[in-house]
């Protein structure tokens, strides 16, 4: 468990809202501010995620990405600016946490999470938020926090619709527990290629820091166990059993997958091309 950190007088004044909460109190945001999250991708889900979790004191944010920032990224990556246009990414989301809450340390990690880093990248951390939205990566973040029991949370956009969850219990399901392959290569495109309604990231990604912040302060349910899936045209949210596969390559006795080494994690999520493009226009028209 954290250690709780003690609160100046600025803290207190900063963080009265939590502190006045019987589920946070002083000893609540004493361990927020000692507790270290390394968010994966600083874009559409990364952001909202990044400054919820700045704004509510998370000490230290690691920030992975290697991008730099596009003008097409601002319909809805809500830390970059039209000035940040062609910088990475890593810089400007660190500018932006440093100007809304000096409580925060960011660590800038400017990389592409793969097999031979992760274990490296999540070890320092209590817990890791997947905010990338492709497939290689959603594969190796469950693999590689499974293996090293360290609790992560997974959030997807696509086109309306969005689906979260978190994987806090070592003796939990995973995410290959419910889909245990990446769909095969182009057959899923990504926001690049399908479009995604900007204020979406938005409500996955401040869901995403909620339970974060819910974990910390070891209060109410998490999403262990259960997808919830958000629909933004029919304003609606459902949600899925998670059931433990006891067959599942990674997080069953017997896996098939000990280490991130094991697994070729292709790039099935990247734009697609040539016939695939085709395959994924005609489904588009359904
Ligand atoms: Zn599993």
């Amino acid at each position: 468990m954290t250690e709780p950190a003690k609160l100046d007088g600025e803290q207190v004044d900063r963080y009265s809202r939590h502190v006045i909460l019987d589920e946070v109190g002083p000893e609540g945001q004493g361990k927020l501010l000692n507790t270290r999250v390394l968010c994966i991708g600083a874009g559409g889900l990364g952001s909202p995620i990044i400054q919820y979790l700045a704004a509510a004191g998370v000490g230290t944010l690691g920030i992975v990405d290697d991008d730099e920032v596009e003008r097409s990224n601002l319909q809805r990556q809500v830390i970059h600016g039209d000035d940040d246009i062609g910088r990475k990414k890593v810089d400007s989301a660190e500018e932006f946490v440093n100007q809304l809450n000096p409580d925060v340390t960011v660590e800038k990690h400017d990389t592409r999470v793969n097999a031979g880093n992760i274990e490296e990248l999540i070890a320092d951390y209590d817990f890791v938020v997947d905010g990338t939205d492709n497939f290689a990566t959603r594969y190796l973040v469950n693999d590689a926090c499974t293996l090293a029991g360290k609790p992560f949370s997974h959030g997807a956009i696509f086109k309306f619709e969005g689906q979260v969850t978190t994987f806090t219990d070592p003796d939990g399901p995973c995410y290959r527990c419910m889909f245990p392959e990446a769909p095969p290569e182009g057959m899923v495109p990504n926001c690049s290629a399908a479009g995604v309604i900007g204020v979406l990231p938005g409500i996955i990604g401040v869901i995403q820091a909620t339970e974060v912040v819910k974990h910390v302060l070891g209060k109410g349910r998490s999403l262990d166990g259960r997808m919830l899936f958000y629909d933004s045209l029919d304003m609606s949210f459902d949600e899925v059993e998670i059931r433990k596969d006891p067959d599942c390559p990674v997080c069953s006795d017997d896996p098939e997958i000990e280490s991130v080494h094991d697994v070729e994690y292709s790039q099935s999520c990247s734009i697609p091309t040539g016939d695939d493009e085709e395959a994924i226009a005609g489904e588009a028209d359904d």
